[in-house]
């Protein structure tokens, strides 16, 4: 905990960027920002290893502040259709300054809010308090995706009380295409849901060539090793490089 309350100042944290595939167009439409931590002595540790700890200390308010400062300070370089996303800890939404933060986060880094997406988890720790907070968020013209989605509680009576930008499925689900015909029967189910209710969708997690074309003709946004892993910020120029120079499969 002591070498996490440092590791902002000493420059130890990194985001990695994982491509958003646009389904239609078949070009990236963003990416989503995912914390990595390099510690000196133990290396690069993954945020699962440490989001917990961020989580029960706190520490979580004032990373997820850089990572929103340093996202959209990323973003600003990229071409101007390109958004980026940003997971936030249900504990950063309980936070008075979080608003405030996003605001100057924005204005310091010149980022148009509407290329500026917030990734929400669906958890226990999602209640009827933060949603006032999901809502000042989105008047600002910044999207917030569900994330995760299917692995909760409550996420059905939530859709009931907030316009979600956005719906991920959790990657459990895609794991299991196109085997498990039970997955694949819910994943039809909530992506019809979410078209019904006027939210977008992404496929997180989509590993195979299987899963992609079972799922690319039905979602917006696919995400997942297939279409490429995380990468550092400096390579992102080269990614989309490459990927102009591909042709267009079919017309956005
Ligand atoms: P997540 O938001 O569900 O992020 C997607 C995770 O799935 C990432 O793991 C990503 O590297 C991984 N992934 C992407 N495509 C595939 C695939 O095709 N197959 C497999 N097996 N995995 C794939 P990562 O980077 O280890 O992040 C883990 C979790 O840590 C994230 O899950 C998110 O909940 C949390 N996290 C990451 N960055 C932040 C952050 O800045 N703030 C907060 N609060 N949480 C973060
Ligand atoms: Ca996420
Ligand atoms: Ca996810």
């Amino acid at each position: 905990q002591a070498d996490l309350a440092r590791a902002v100042g000493n420059g130890e944290l990194e985001l990695a960027y994982q491509p958003l595939l646009d389904t239609a167009s078949l070009r990236t439409a963003g990416f989503e920002a995912l914390l990595r931590w390099r510690h000196p002595v133990r290396g690069l540790i993954r945020p699962d290893d440490f989001i917990p700890l961020a989580e029960e200390s706190g520490l979580i308010v004032g990373i997820g502040e850089w990572a929103v400062r340093t996202a959209s300070a990323a973003a600003v370089k990229w071409p101007k259709e390109l958004s980026v996303a940003v997971n936030v800890s249900t504990r950063q939404l309980a936070d008075p300054h979080f608003v405030d933060t996003l605001v100057t986060a924005l204005m310091d880094t010149g980022l148009d809010h509407r290329r500026l997406e917030l990734e929400v988890t669906e958890s226990a720790l999602l209640r009827d308090a933060n949603l006032p907070i999901l809502k000042a968020i989105s008047d600002l013209g910044i999207g917030i995706a569900l994330d995760d989605f299917g692995t909760g509680y409550s996420s059905l009576s939530y859709l009931q009380r907030f316009q979600f930008s956005k719906l991920k499925i959790d990657r459990t689900f895609i794991m299991s295409v196109p085997e498990n015909a039970k997955s694949k029967a819910i994943i039809g189910t909530v992506i019809d849901l979410a078209r019904t209710l006027g939210m977008r969708v992404t496929a997180e997690g989509v590993e195979t060539a299987e899963q992609f074309d079972w799922i690319a003709e039905n979602c917006d946004q696919v995400q997942g090793f297939y279409i490429a892993r995380p990468m550092p910020a400096a390579a992102i120029p080269g990614y989309l490089a490459t990927e102009a120079a591909l042709p267009r499969r079919r017309q956005a």
